[in-house]
């Protein structure tokens, strides 16, 4: 008979001994002490011995959802974004998702690197997922970038109300442009 104890599980979190278990997928061992890596829900199989922490995956996001994810690369036709919360819905997913440029703004967009930066918090709804691909939109107005970071300082930016559609750097003055949501700034992030 197969024993398996399922919990939901934060990194950090103690799982078992390296007696107990065999370290998987979303574990690490530190002194013979196994731990959670992910945020997920622990599998602890006594059949088989083994200890794995499933991170939520990207099967449960679905088309519609508007999702938070931070910006991990920009390319000449797109834009990566990890997402890491589905809005409205409590704990942390961790599923690569895309912004083809396409799919950016209403009006033609020539650069992904004109309205996006590394590490930008996004909002995005989520138009299509084929073959664990999943495609965002950030077209609407309350989609796009609610949280942008300074490229040249890093800083977080503020909404430049003298300039529509331009952030200002309150730390080195830098101005810059981004597909701005319309509650930038204002995004509750829980
Ligand atoms: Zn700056």
């Amino acid at each position: 008979m197969s024993e398996k104890l399922e919990s939901m599980k934060v990194i950090g979190d103690y799982l078992g001994t390296i007696e107990e278990f065999v370290p998987c997928q979303g574990t690490y061992s530190d002194d013979g002490r196994i731990y959670a890596s992910n945020i997920g829900k622990a599998i602890l199989d006594h059949e088989n011995h083994t200890a794995k922490v499933d991170a939520k995956m990207p099967s449960e996001l679905k088309e519609g959802d508007v999702i938070f994810g931070d910006v991990l690369g920009i390319r000449k036709n797109m834009v990566t974004v990890i997402a890491r919360k589905i809005q409205g819905i409590k704990g942390e997913i961790d599923a690569k998702t895309s912004i083809y440029v396409s799919n950016i703004a209403q009006s033609y967009v020539e650069k992904p690197d004109d309205l996006f930066g590394i590490g930008d918090i996004v909002k995005g709804k989520i138009i299509r997922i084929e073959h664990g691909l999943i495609d965002l939109t950030t077209k609407d107005d309350v989609l796009g970038v609610v949280k942008a970071f300074c490229k040249r300082c890093r800083y977080p930016l503020d909404k430049d109300e003298g300039r529509p559609g331009k952030l200002s750097c309150p730390s080195c003055g830098h101005i810059e442009q981004r597909k701005i949501a319309k509650d930038y700034g204002n995004v509750e992030l829980i």
